[in-house]
């Protein structure tokens, strides 16, 4: 397994790569890996086989975070990532710096940024105003760096997902865009690096999201329901943990992420918590 910081010489190997007429599948991450990140992993290696080529990415990426969040205390810990990924067979990890993908930010010299205008206003867009302008930038960037046949992104972040399927069409990246089911832990909470900020009665706390997502769907399997009836349904669920408090909850048409009014089967739910300062989001298929 290789390690490569430069974009050069992430450029130059993948390029060598696709001359060798080597599939390459890519996984970008902002490290701190858990299970859900190495689905993705087994998943982009399945799919470009034992002749294609696995990069991961990890790199904690400053433009999706707005100032007032948690950029400086995100979890890191290459270390271990790197032994996770040589574990999973992976090719390259290709671990960038803000120097080398943001040069001459600081002086205003970096002024280019990828947005996409409709399905990234909503949801996470509307409480994280910058958030998507900084994932489509970055996963452009990272496509052109490291010119991949397919990427692969979780399904626990489904609207980023659906954001950068449509940035793919927009922008004519030639590459497929796969996305992977949330990974869990046994009690029900989505895996995610920021996890690790929850302390045991917090930890407990969160589970506030999984069960929502279970009590929205016990009332709706007989037959569809308003999602003001279904706000409150999940509103009383985290007022159960007294540390919790609702952001947003969306019902809303999978692909299009339109909203929905009346919330059956086949409607996606998704949500943001904040437990104490840990803000965790979580979705579903109805
Ligand atoms: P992150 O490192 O949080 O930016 O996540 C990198 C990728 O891993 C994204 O495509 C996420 O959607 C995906 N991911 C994160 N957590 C999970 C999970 N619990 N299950 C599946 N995919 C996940």
């Amino acid at each position: 397994m290789r390690v490569l910081r430069s974009i050069a010489a992430m450029q130059r190997l993948a390029q060598d790569w696709r001359r060798d007429s080597a599939r390459i599948g890519f996984v970008p991450t902002m490290g701190y890996l858990h299970a859900g990140h190495l689905s993705l992993v087994r998943e982009a290696r399945r799919r470009v086989g034992r002749a294609g080529k696995v990069v991961v990415s990890i790199y904690v990426n400053p433009t999706q975070f707005a100032p007032t969040e948690d950029l400086s205390r995100y979890p890191r810990d290459l270390k271990r990532d790197l032994a996770l990924c040589r574990k999973e067979g992976v090719d390259v990890v290709f671990v960038p710096n803000d120097a080398t993908m943001y040069p001459g930010k600081a002086e205003g010299k970096y002024s280019t940024y990828v947005v996409e205008e409709t399905l990234a206003v909503r949801m996470e867009g509307a409480s994280r105003p910058t958030h998507f302008r900084g994932v489509t930038t970055i996963v452009a960037k990272l496509f052109n760096i490291v010119l991949p046949d397919l990427a692969v992104f979780g399904a626990k972040d489904w609207q980023q997902a659906a954001v950068i399927k449509r940035m793919v069409a927009d922008l004519n990246f030639p590459l497929r865009i796969v996305v992977v089911p949330i990974v869990r832990e046994a009690d029900g909470l989505a895996l995610s690096s920021r996890n690790r900020y929850l302390t045991g009665r917090r930890r407990a706390q969160a589970l506030v999201l999984s069960r929502a997502i279970a009590q929205v769907r016990r009332v709706v399997r007989p037959a569809p329901v308003s999602a003001g009836r279904l706000r409150r349904v999940v509103q009383r669920v985290i007022a159960a943990a007294p540390d919790a408090r609702l952001d947003y909850v969306a019902f809303f048409d999978p692909e299009t992420l339109l909203p929905q009014t009346r919330v059956g089967r086949g409607t996606q739910m998704a949500l943001a918590v904040f437990i104490g300062r840990t803000r965790l989001i979580d979705n579903a298929r109805l």
